[in-house]
């Protein structure tokens, strides 16, 4: 039996077909296989005991054709090189197929931040920033949250920079707490982003009302899809989360649901509403599926039983390639992660801009801005669909591989 492939393999392998598709410059494609610069540094930090410890962090660039590096930093025990490259990678093609003046990285630690205190997670954010100073900057690299990092990671790593240039620099991460710099928005727009390209998708398939919508996951991504559907008029009849799913076929109200998992810690249980468990979930006869939880959830076991007319990917990962060829075979419009959760760096360009310029802008102006970006580069890939008589997830890759080798072309970088 073959090996399976680790993430960075499998980006290649994805790559590769792409390539095939578009007749991809040969030279471009080999550069394109690595990536540009690869940085590890040991973080020695103290804890709390006053025992040291030394850490292993990585940042790493793919490709900067089109603009900056962009993308999060991680920190989780699994953290490894591979993976980090992997995600670097995707970043390249998701600033690209949204048409953001960006290029893409990542960063991680490998650390266990739940065993970590907040003082010894505050000195090892400032040691990894303090090691990584040279290859980040508004204009070189600008780092966002990932998994276990958030708001406050943001602003140690841009006040550590900013003491280090000797002058405020907002502009050096993005998803930074409103205060010191944040965008309006930045909060909703992955679930917001992905329930208009859902939105569009239902528009271009003609379905009539009532539109129905199932969320597995109901974090950050997956309670503005819930929300934000509700606002439209869609019917949330199921959610779920990590303990199990609720349904409701009369439709739930998203703010009530989270209100009682505030109380309990779970969506389980909710009073009106019949307990599920997330398989029962994906299969649910819906017209709209939200995964927004983990990777690999939809695979060859349950893609045949899918029901749901339009699959957009809030989580990164959700299909697996088999599960995408059943899908494709059966009619069912996969808008892709990179294009359907791509509402979050959509909106941390928008702060960048923003940080930049030293311009405010409304709730209102952000998700305007935030429209027009998601439809026109649903757009985008649906033309190429339809064209190409492709799925939508290889479509996406044509245009984001299609825009980088491009901007290569055009700056020397391969002649
Ligand atoms: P989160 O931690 O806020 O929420 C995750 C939710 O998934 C929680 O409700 C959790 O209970 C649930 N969950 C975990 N394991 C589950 C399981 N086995 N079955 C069902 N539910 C499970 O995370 P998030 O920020 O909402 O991110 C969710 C996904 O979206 C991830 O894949 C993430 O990489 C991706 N994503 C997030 C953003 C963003 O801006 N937050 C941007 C792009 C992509």
């Amino acid at each position: 039996m073959a090996a399976e492939l680790n993430p960075y393999q499998m980006a290649v392998k994805q790559l590769e077909h792409v390539a095939r598709l578009i007749d991809l410059d040969t030279g471009i494609l080999e550069i394109l296989k690595k990536p540009k610069r690869e940085i590890i540094v040991h973080l020695p930090v103290k804890m709390d005991t006053g025992e040291i410890k030394v850490f292993t962090g990585y940042r790493v660039h793919h490709n900067d054709a089109r603009g900056p590096f962009k993308g999060g930093i991680r920190y989780h025990p699994n953290v490894n090189l591979d993976e980090v490259r992997a995600l670097a990678m995707w970043m390249t093609w998701k600033t690209s197929v949204m048409d953001l003046p960006y290029g893409g990285a990542k960063g991680g630690v490998t650390c266990n931040p739940k065993e970590m205190s907040r003082g010894e997670l505050e000195r090892l954010t400032r040691r990894y920033t303090y090691a990584i100073r040279e290859f980040i900057g508004p204009y070189v690299d600008i780092p966002a949250p990932d998994v276990y990092t958030n708001p406050q990671t943001m602003a140690w790593i841009a006040d550590t920079y900013s003491g280090l240039q000797g002058r405020w620099e907002p502009g050096v991460v993005t998803a930074k707490p409103i205060e010191i710099g944040g965008s309006q928005g930045r909060t909703e727009a992955t679930g917001l982003g992905t329930m208009i390209t859902a939105r569009e998708a239902v528009k271009k398939l003609g379905l009539s009302k009532p539109i129905t919508v199932a969320v597995q996951g109901f974090g950050n991504v997956g309670y503005y899809a819930a929300y934000f559907s509700h606002q439209w008029g869609y019917k949330v009849v199921a959610v779920s989360d990590s303990k199990g799913g609720i349904y409701n076929p009369d439709g739930l109200n998203p703010e009530a649901v989270m209100e009682h998992k505030r109380k309990t810690r779970s969506v389980v249980g909710y009073p009106g509403a019949r307990n599920i468990s997330n398989e029962e979930l994906l299969e649910l006869d819906v017209t709209i599926l939200v995964p927004a939880a983990i990777e690999g959830v939809i695979t060859e076991k349950n893609a045949d039983k899918i029901k749901a007319k339009v699959i957009s990917e809030g989580a990164n990962g959700p299909t697996t390639p088999e599960a995408d060829k059943i899908l494709h075979e059966k009619g069912i419009v996969v808008v892709p992660d990179i294009l359907a959760n791509a509402g979050g760096v959509t909106c941390s360009y928008f702060e960048w801009v923003q940080a930049l310029t030293r311009e405010w802008w409304t709730k209102e102006e952000v998700f305007q801005k935030l429209e027009n970006k998601m439809v026109k580069a649903f757009e985008e890939v649906y033309k190429i669909y339809k064209e190409r008589n492709v799925d939508m997830r290889t479509a996406a890759y044509i245009i984001a591989v299609s825009r980088v080798a491009r901007a290569m072309q055009l700056r020397g970088i391969w002649p």
